[in-house]
């Protein structure tokens, strides 16, 4: 038993094993430093709202209160109000899921709650969950917190490798192990911005679907795409083997903290017992702003108009990327927030750091991005939040700190 969490927590000794799992992300401790107003942040992952205008919330917030103010200051339901439910069929059917109807939909306090649920739903300790390399840093957090054993499969810039896959179910199942799901972030990756092709899409649900395998499938920035659409969803091609997780935080705002989940029809049943378990219902304030805000305002045209920013930054920040920093690689993105640079093997994302900080930049070192201690030469740069100024600004002060680096 470690002595220093004797030394400062008396209940040290009393907490569930798997509070373990639960260590502060170095996103979230990035988060003091780098929200300093002096240090241009290429670290976070929040959305630009200012670009949303104040009205357009307004609006909803009074249609909300005239129509339904005693509904939307009530308790409801664990599955979600049906009147966002049925809003969401047009969301999701942009993506190519018509299969579905609100029966289908369970709502949630962002995909963030609906990741817990999932995970509280099918991990018991040891179980094994497949996830690309590198992932999305909360999503491991999620899956540590119940004891699962993170596996990362390899991928490239098409997405995971579904021979890698087919490897290490056939390694995992040799060693006794047992497999609950694959978790997958195909459009616009975070970290690395990467895009699952639409055959690679095909080929992993089939391998999934004969292995038993279910898919969850975390799809937060699908419609913000830059130069074309991202191929339809793996969802829209399997309603059974799937797991399908919407949100409204980057499209319209975390803030709102409404999610989604689409489940096969058992699976569902079991969701809303959790949601109802967790917190009896998801907020209904929230679910009817966001549903009169889709209601009556054209959030098509808020989508292009968040798009057309991000695809300016993303510009921006690959351009300046090209200019001072020629000698690293990086992907490019074609959606969503963020793209992924290499380092040269002398350099080390996470020691570099604190000197970035002092020279008034601030990234995500790699590393929290992998359950098995990679990701050392590897870091994560966002362009959501910053302006393309800023961005520049940013990617200049980070080549001094990477080209003094290696120069030592
Ligand atoms: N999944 C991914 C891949 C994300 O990037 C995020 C937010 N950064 C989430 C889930 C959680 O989003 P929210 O809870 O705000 O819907």
């Amino acid at each position: 038993m470690p002595s220093q969490g004797h030394t400062f927590d008396p209940w040290y000794s009393s907490y569930a094993t798997r509070t373990l799992g639960l260590t502060v992300s170095e996103v979230r401790a990035l988060f003091a430093v780098a929200s300093r107003p002096e240090v241009v942040s290429l670290a976070g992952g929040s959305p630009f709202v200012e670009a949303l205008p104040e009205d357009l919330i307004r609006q909803a917030f009074e249609r909300m209160m005239r129509d339904h103010g005693p509904e939307a200051l009530q308790y409801g339901g664990g599955q979600g109000i049906p009147q966002l439910r049925e809003k969401i069929l047009e969301l999701v059917a942009i993506e190519g899921i018509t299969d579905v109807s609100p029966d289908d939909i369970v709502t949630t306090t962002g995909s963030q709650h609906a990741l817990d649920l999932v995970t509280k739903l099918f991990i018991n300790p040891g179980d094994v969950v497949l996830a690309e390399s590198p992932s999305y840093v909360g999503a491991l957090g999620t899956f540590k917190s119940y004891e699962a054993d993170i596996v990362h499969l390899e991928m490239d810039d098409e997405g995971l490798d579904p021979r890698a896959l087919e490897q290490s179910i056939r390694e995992l199942r040799a060693a006794g192990k047992t497999i609950k799901f694959l978790y997958t972030i195909p459009n616009f990756n975070n970290p690395t911005g990467v895009t699952m092709s639409a055959e690679r899409r095909r080929e992993i649900l089939e391998i999934c679907v004969r292995e038993r395998v279910l898919v969850l499938e975390d799809n937060p920035y699908g419609l913000l795409y830059f130069d074309k659409p991202a191929p339809d969803a793996i969802r829209s091609m399997d309603a059974d083997n799937v797991i399908y997780l919407g949100s409204f935080s980057k499209i319209l705002s975390p803030g709102v903290r409404v999610g989604f989940v689409i489940a096969p029809h058992a699976v569902r049943e079991k969701l809303i017992l959790a949601v109802e378990s967790s917190i009896l219902s998801p907020s209904t304030f929230n679910q009817w702003l966001v549903t009169e805000y889709l209601n009556q305002a054209d959030w098509r045209a808020q989508i292009d108009t968040y798009r057309g920013i991000y695809a300016e930054r993303r510009d921006t920040m690959l351009a300046a990327l090209s200019e001072h920093l020629p000698q690293l690689s990086w992907t490019v993105p074609n959606g969503g927030f963020f793209t992924w640079v290499s380092l040269p093997e002398s350099l080390d994302s996470k020691q570099m750091l604190p000197r970035a900080t002092k020279e008034l930049v601030a990234y995500t070192p790699g590393t929290g991005f992998y359950a098995d201690g990679r990701g050392h030469q590897e870091l994560r740069l966002s362009f959501c939040l910053p302006t393309p100024d800023r961005i520049k600004l940013g990617v200049r002060r980070l080549a001094n700190v990477i080209n003094d680096e290696m120069e030592l």
